[in-house]
């Protein structure tokens, strides 16, 4: 295949633009663990000015800032409530059980987002054979629910429902940008409900490395302690808060254009005969749809995908996710909707028995 590789496993996969590039290597830098690192020191001023918050600290991933989001508001034998689908509860290990002590209690949602009233009840009482009721994660876009946004009234009940109850939240914003672009609602808006926040540089804003977790200043310095202790305090991390820097500068609004393109391939796809949208709108950078069990199973439908030179991600065994990003423009869409059109065609004409195959891998 002499054509380029299209890969739509995920926003992570952009690599650094000329001009990303360019500013990285330039960026003052000094030692950051001694707080010396001019470029990070800024990053997190931006960055908490940018969600309404004292303070920021940069982490290397999404991962590490909700973990130590999690342990700055839990101690051992307290519990988090998470949505059933969600990243925190599926894709991080139990990290809030192996470094926390923490419980997790997940309640499903419709496509990541719940109904406030799903929450009233599940608080535990004060008994000493229970946990505590401690923490409430949401994840804005949601990732399995197909970048779904969080009506802003609902998140603003669940938060309030929170804080009435004497819970902290904290929000995995990985993808926190892609929200404030679909819906005209300010990243600090969407911030004001939580605790902390963190959000991901690396995704859709096209940066190669590095999160953040935004708070109270009391909170982010205790933050700062366990960052360390979980291996993520860096030296002359300027070079990568300088991309990080950048992304927040020039990446923003083009989102814009990954939401329109994932609109293009949706359309594309719900013209394919086998292949149904589910959700069946697409709000934001991620499509995700399902292959009627005749053409085989996802994974079947991935790997004669990727001979056309089109890489997507299987999610379960009759679920294929695609997510845009920086990397792929429209006519690459139009390429990758095509080769689907391909394959599934010749799978319909195979007529596979129902092989086995084993549940889709992780898909960040
Ligand atoms: C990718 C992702 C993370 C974690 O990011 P890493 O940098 O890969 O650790 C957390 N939450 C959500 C919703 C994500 O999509």
């Amino acid at each position: 295949m002499s054509e380029k590789l299209l890969d739509f496993r995920s926003d992570t996969v952009t690599r650094p633009t000329p001009a990303m590039r360019a500013v990285m290597a330039q960026a003052a830098v000094g030692d950051d663990v001694f707080h010396e690192d001019p470029t990070t020191n800024e990053l997190q001023e931006v960055l908490a000015e940018m969600l309404g918050k004292e303070a920021a600290l940069f982490v290397p991933s999404g991962t590490m800032s909700n973990q130590i989001a999690i342990r700055v508001h839990c101690r051992p034998g307290d519990e988090l409530l998470c949505e059933s689908t969600s990243h925190i509860f599926n894709y991080e290990q139990g990290g809030y059980a192996q470094l926390s002590g923490v419980a997790a209690r997940p309640v499903p949602g419709h496509y990541g987002i719940w109904q406030p009233e799903q929450l009233h009840g599940l608080i535990r009482p004060e008994d000493e054979h229970l946990v505590r009721t401690r923490l409430v994660c949401l994840e804005n876009t949601h990732n399995r629910g197909g970048g779904r946004v969080w009506p802003y009234e609902t998140l603003e009940a669940v938060c309030r429902w929170a804080h009435q109850h004497g819970l902290c939240t904290h929000l995995d914003g990985a993808r926190l940008f892609n929200a404030v672009v679909a819906t005209g609602i300010e990243a600090r808006r969407w911030a004001q409900h939580f605790d902390t926040v963190s959000v991901c540089f690396s995704k859709s804003l096209g940066a190669p490395v590095g999160s953040a977790l935004a708070g109270p200043r009391d909170l982010i310095r205790e933050a700062r302690r366990h960052r360390k202790l979980f291996g993520g305090g860096m030296r002359q991390s300027g070079i990568l808060a300088a991309a990080a820097l950048f992304a927040l500068q020039h990446h923003i609004e083009r989102l814009a254009e990954d939401h329109q393109n994932a609109q293009r391939l949706a359309q594309g796809i719900a013209q394919i005969p086998g292949l149904t949208l589910d959700p069946p709108d697409v709000q934001t950078n991620i499509v995700i749809f399902r292959v009627d069990p005749e053409l085989g199973t996802a994974e079947q439908v991935v790997e004669a995908l990727a001979q056309e030179g089109v890489l997507m991600i299987p999610f379960g065994r009759r679920h294929i996710r695609a997510v845009t990003h920086l990397d792929v423009n429209a006519e690459d869409v139009q390429r990758a909707i095509d080769a689907l059109a391909t394959v599934v065609q010749h799978l319909g004409k195979q007529k596979p028995s129902a092989a086995s195959a084993p549940g889709g891998p992780y898909a960040g």
